[in-house]
């Protein structure tokens, strides 16, 4: 007897090795992605024609799906918020790339930053002339050289260098931006634009490209091109991107900042955002996009608008201009 139930035990523990063994291996988490851009905040008019706010939406609608396009399908954060800034730098509605606001000498002259969450990488170009897509040469100076910063002739030999597309400076001045810096005349204020992406990989990235502010002393620079200023992602905490009234933000550091008070003192996202947008900039200094390694994301600012869009796998999506 006492050698069936031993047999039987034996049995029913092989058995149970066996099914354990067996046993389907856990489902890989499903990743998720998101995607937050902005055009810039500043003073835009509620009354502006509706043909150009529907230019307007349609570009972010556009920069939204270009970035969707790669996170969906398993892509880099890095790529897209480089291709997101790339079209809005093309995009001449907008204050980066062709389109850009001129310096008081009637010069475009640009910067850019891009920064991965995964490892800090970085990179960025200030004052650059020739270089067709700024935010391009940033990343190149990141994967490219042993540097973070490059600025003016040397950024756009390096740019040339590495085969990248160069133009004439005309090419990024507009008849709309000729004109008004013919009148000294900002009317309304154009937008820096900025990408940050979350992707399934949960690797932070964010990107920032501007003409800097209207009718600026040449050589002067923001806090587009300058990370920690403007720019910032960290895994381990958010990513970045700001547009507004550069000195402001690089004294306030305000990209760094927000991912600071969330590492050091355990800030939410929002608790964070709040803190710099409008606790410690004052109000109009400008906004900023961030999402946080939950895939939480902010769109603040303290200007009358900041064009924006945000874009996640959980299907919600914004694209907006003022409240
Ligand atoms: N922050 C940019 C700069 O100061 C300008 C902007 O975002 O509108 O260069």
């Amino acid at each position: 007897m006492r050698t069936i139930i031993f047999s039987i035990i034996t049995i029913l523990i092989i058995s149970a090795t066996v099914f354990i063994g067996q046993t389907p291996k856990e489902e890989p988490t499903k990743g998720k992605y998101v995607l937050v851009i902005h055009g810039g905040a500043g003073n835009a008019d509620k009354n502006m024609p509706t043909e150009l706010k529907e230019k307007y939406l349609s570009s972010l609608e556009s920069a939204l799906q270009i970035g969707k396009k790669i996170l969906e399908s398993g892509g880099s954060s890095l790529d897209a918020v480089e291709q997101v800034v790339r079209f809005l730098e093309d995009d001449s509605l907008f204050n980066a790339g062709r389109g850009a606001v001129l310096t008081s000498e009637g010069v475009a002259e640009l910067d850019a930053s891009i920064m991965y969450g995964k490892d800090l990488s970085t990179g960025a170009v200030a004052n650059v002339k020739r270089v067709k897509n700024p935010i391009t040469a940033a990343r190149t100076v990141m994967e490219k050289s042993n540097h973070v910063l490059l600025v003016s002739d040397g950024a756009e030999k390096f740019a040339k260098s590495k085969g990248l597309e160069m133009v004439d400076p005309s090419y990024f001045i507009t008849s709309e931006e000729y004109e008004r810096w013919t009148k000294k005349k900002e009317s309304e204020k154009k937008g820096t634009v900025g990408a940050v992406a979350l992707d399934m990989a949960g690797n932070i990235s964010a990107a920032t490209s501007t003409g800097g502010m209207f009718y600026k002393l040449p050589g002067r620079v923001g806090d587009a091109p300058l990370v920690n200023a403007g720019t910032y992602a960290n895994n381990k905490t958010a990513g970045i991107s700001c547009t507004g009234w550069g000195e402001r933000f690089i004294k306030n550091t305000v990209a760094f900042n927000v991912s600071a008070l969330m590492e050091y003192k355990g800030y939410t996202l929002k608790e964070a955002v709040d803190e710099m947008i409008h606790k410690r900039l004052q109000k109009g200094d400008g906004g900023l996009i961030a999402i946080d390694k939950h895939g939480n994301f902010e769109l603040s600012y303290s200007t009358n608008a900041m064009f924006r869009g945000a874009i996640n796998s959980d299907g919600k999506k914004i694209v907006k201009i003022w409240e």
